[in-house]
Order: C-alpha cells, then sequence, then structure tokens
C-alpha cells in the first residue's frame, strides 16, 4: 500500500503547547493498513517512529525529530446494545475527538463519561494514561482496546483488565510503553441515568444549580454536568481556547503524586520544620494500602512558583498551578522551568514530580 509521507513537517501547529521543531518525516493514517503500511515504510528505512494524537499531552523537542511522525486519523464510532438492557456499546476509532465523542454520548442520552468533558485529545489517546476528572476515570467505562503491534505488525485485542489500569496510568504507559498502537477503544455507557456526582466541586457546583434535581435522568441531566465541569476547566484555563493564553500548555504538566504512609510522615516533618506557618499541613488524599495522593499542584505553589510565574518564554497559568504556559516556540524554554520546579519541590519535600507530557527528543 502506498503511503504519503512529507518531508520537514511543522511540529508546533499540531501540538496544544505549540513549540518545538519539525519532523524529518511525517504521515498521516486514516486506516489499520495506512498504519501498518507506515511502520513498514519506517522499518525499511530504519527509522524511528513517534505516534502523535490529538497533540495535548506531546511536547517535541526544538530542533528536528529524526523520523517518522505518524499522525492518527482513524475515524468512526459505532453503537450497540450491550448484554444488559439500558447498556449501549461504542466502539470508537481512535483518532477520534475525544470531547466530540462525550458530547455525542450526552446528545443521545448515554452517561458514564459527563465527567470527562472538555478534555483535549483523541479517544486513542484515554486508555494510555486512564484519563480521569471529577470523579470518572475511563477504566470505569472502557471494555476493550483494539491496537496494532508495533513488533509483528499483527492487530491484539485487550479486556479491561489486560489493560492494568490504575490511577492516570495503564500497561501502555509502564510495561508495554511505545509498543502498541492503539486503534479502536470500546466503552460501555448506560442509557437514561443520572450522573454519579462523586467530586466535592463538581458536587458544589451542581447543588448551586436551581432544578438540577428535577432534570429528567438522561440527556437533560447529563448535559447540566458536562456545562457544569465544561465551566469549572474553563475557569481554570483547562478548556483549548485560541483566545486565551493561559490554554496554550499542555494540560497538567506533572502527576498528582501518590505515596506511602510512611514516606508521607517523612514529608510532614520536613514541611513542619521549615513552613512558615507550622500548624499548616500538606493536603492528601486517602489511596488503597494506606497511601496518600498529594495535589502536585499545591507542592508547585509551595516551592515558590505559584501562580502567573514567568521564566522567559515559559510561565505558570494564571488560573492553574500545574499548568506550564508557553509564551514562545521554544520547547526548551517549557522543558526547563518544568525541571526548575521538580527541583524545587525535591529540595523543599523530597517529592520528585513525575512530567505528564511525553517529552520527545529530537
Ligand atoms: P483539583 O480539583 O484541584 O484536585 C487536585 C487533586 O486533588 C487531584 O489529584 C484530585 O484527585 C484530588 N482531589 C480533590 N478532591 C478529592 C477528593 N474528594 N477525593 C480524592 N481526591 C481528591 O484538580 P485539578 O487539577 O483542577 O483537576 C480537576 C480534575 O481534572 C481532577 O480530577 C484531575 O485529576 C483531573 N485532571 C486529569 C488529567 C488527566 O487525566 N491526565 C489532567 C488534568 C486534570 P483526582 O486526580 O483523583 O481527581
Amino acid at each position: 500500500m502506498e503511503i504519503n509521507v512529507k518531508d520537514n513537517v511543522p511540529l508546533a501547529p499540531l501540538t496544544t503547547m505549540g513549540v518545538g521543531g519539525k519532523a524529518r518525516y511525517w504521515a498521516s493514517c486514516g486506516t489499520v493498513d495506512e498504519l501498518r503500511a507506515a511502520l513498514e515504510w519506517a522499518r525499511l528505512r530504519a527509522q524511528p517512529v513517534q505516534v502523535l494524537g490529538g497533540g495535548s499531552n506531546t511536547i517535541f523537542a526544538d530542533g528536528t525529530y529524526p523520523g517518522l511522525v505518524l499522525k492518527i486519523e482513524l475515524k468512526g464510532i459505532e453503537q450497540s446494545a450491550g448484554a444488559v438492557d439500558g447498556e449501549i456499546t461504542m466502539k470508537v476509532a481512535a483518532g477520534e475527538h475525544w470531547d466530540d465523542f462525550v458530547a455525542h454520548c450526552v446528545a443521545v442520552h448515554l452517561s458514564g463519561i459527563e465527567c470527562l468533558s472538555g478534555i483535549p485529545g483523541l479517544v486513542g489517546a484515554t486508555p494510555i494514561q486512564n484519563v480521569g476528572a471529577y470523579g470518572q476515570e475511563v477504566a470505569q467505562t472502557i471494555t476493550a482496546v483494539q491496537a496494532l503491534d508495533r513488533d509483528s505488525l499483527e492487530p491484539v485485542s485487550f479486556t479491561n483488565q489486560d489493560c492494568c489500569f490504575s490511577y492516570r496510568s495503564s500497561r501502555f504507559k509502564r510495561a508495554d510503553r511505545g509498543r502498541f498502537i492503539i486503534t479502536q477503544v470500546s466503552f460501555q455507557l448506560r442509557r437514561g441515568v443520572r450522573p454519579a456526582l462523586t467530586y466535592p466541586e463538581l458536587r458544589d457546583r451542581m447543588a448551586g444549580h436551581s432544578g438540577y434535581d428535577q432534570l429528567e435522568a438522561g440527556a437533560a441531566a447529563s448535559t447540566a454536568v458536562r456545562d457544569a465541569v465544561i465551566a469549572l476547566r474553563r475557569a481554570k484555563s483547562m478548556v483549548l481556547d485560541p483566545g486565551d493564553p493561559n490554554a496554550r500548555s499542555a494540560g497538567s504538566y506533572f502527576l498528582n503524586p501518590i505515596i506511602l504512609g510512611p514516606v508521607m510522615d517523612a514529608v510532614d516533618e520536613r514541611w513542619k520544620a521549615t513552613a512558615v506557618d507550622p500548624d499548616s499541613a500538606i493536603p492528601r488524599f486517602e489511596e488503597s494500602g494506606g497511601r496518600k495522593k498529594i495535589p502536585a499542584a499545591w507542592l508547585v505553589e509551595n516551592s515558590g512558583f505559584g501562580k502567573g510565574f514567568r521564566f522567559g518564554e515559559a510561565g505558570i497559568s494564571q488560573h492553574h498551578a500545574l499548568a506550564i504556559v508557553a509564551y514562545g516556540s521554544r520547547a526548551a524554554a517549557v522543558v526547563r522551568l518544568g525541571e526548575m520546579i521538580q527541583e524545587a519541590v525535591e529540595k523543599r519535600f523530597g517529592i520528585i514530580l513525575e512530567t505528564e507530557p511525553v517529552l520527545v527528543t529530537a
């Protein structure tokens, strides 16, 4: 099969951060056969391959990526009745835009992913980091993932359990990082169900929505929740908006660390010894096995990097301490600020923050 490979394609416009250089080779793939052909093309020429989805979680280095960048453009949504009455299965091609898919589900009265409204990126990327927000994560509704094995070029199918989902992670991000290209994701959603509001920030917002309790379960209630989530995200500049300079980011730059109980005790001691107010406590949320999840944004802010901080061509969003914002075209400026924050948080708390976006070197 013939594929159309382009030379020296600028990558900055293909990412939400809008920084970085170009791809030596670039190809757009709309079918599994095109994907396979592109992988064969790269293998024949001994070229490395970098897969690119919506560009909301990828930062390309300055200079030239010395290989083939594959843009995922697989499209299509198939809807069918699930095994149980009221359950619907949606098989979604990896190249569909996630938020368009969420909007579609809400419009056809399906619930299960409405709290994940307003998240940029493509459907195929969501299982990789088990995308989650406001009390939902895709692991709760994914039933299967179809992928292409980059070594054998054979299709592979994973059940939910096979994906080894955990907090913002899966086998595709850890043990099998880079091994598969996800081509389709299946979700099991429910019709006519009132969204479960488990996240306090969202629950509070809906409590202020007069008449929410009277809204019919299904499209009306799900639409109200979707609108509320988008409003919450917009207030933090976490919705793609060309008119908002704070939205020129890759979303959260760091993962919220989850640490063991005894490590938390040590971190608390360290904080007490240096905090201006020794009675102030580090916020935490209980996780399984006595582990604690700490909001990374709080660690960043309490290490000297407040909202609106600016360092050359990069800065911190004025609306969310976890988003690094680009003001120029150089990826190096963004990455350097990320490193400075990591160093400061480690020095202050002894915690090494993990970077969430994929940093692709040239
Ligand atoms: P936030 O509401 O300021 O919360 C910050 C942290 O506190 C998050 O780790 C959140 O956990 C945790 N948290 C808050 N209330 C909690 C509760 N009652 N129980 C347990 N944990 C609680 O978060 P934000 O940064 O503005 O983001 C809003 C939502 O979008 C969060 O759910 C966040 O995780 C999500 N988000 C996800 C991604 C992604 O999937 N890659 C990227 C950006 C933001 P959770 O993380 O478990 O929610």
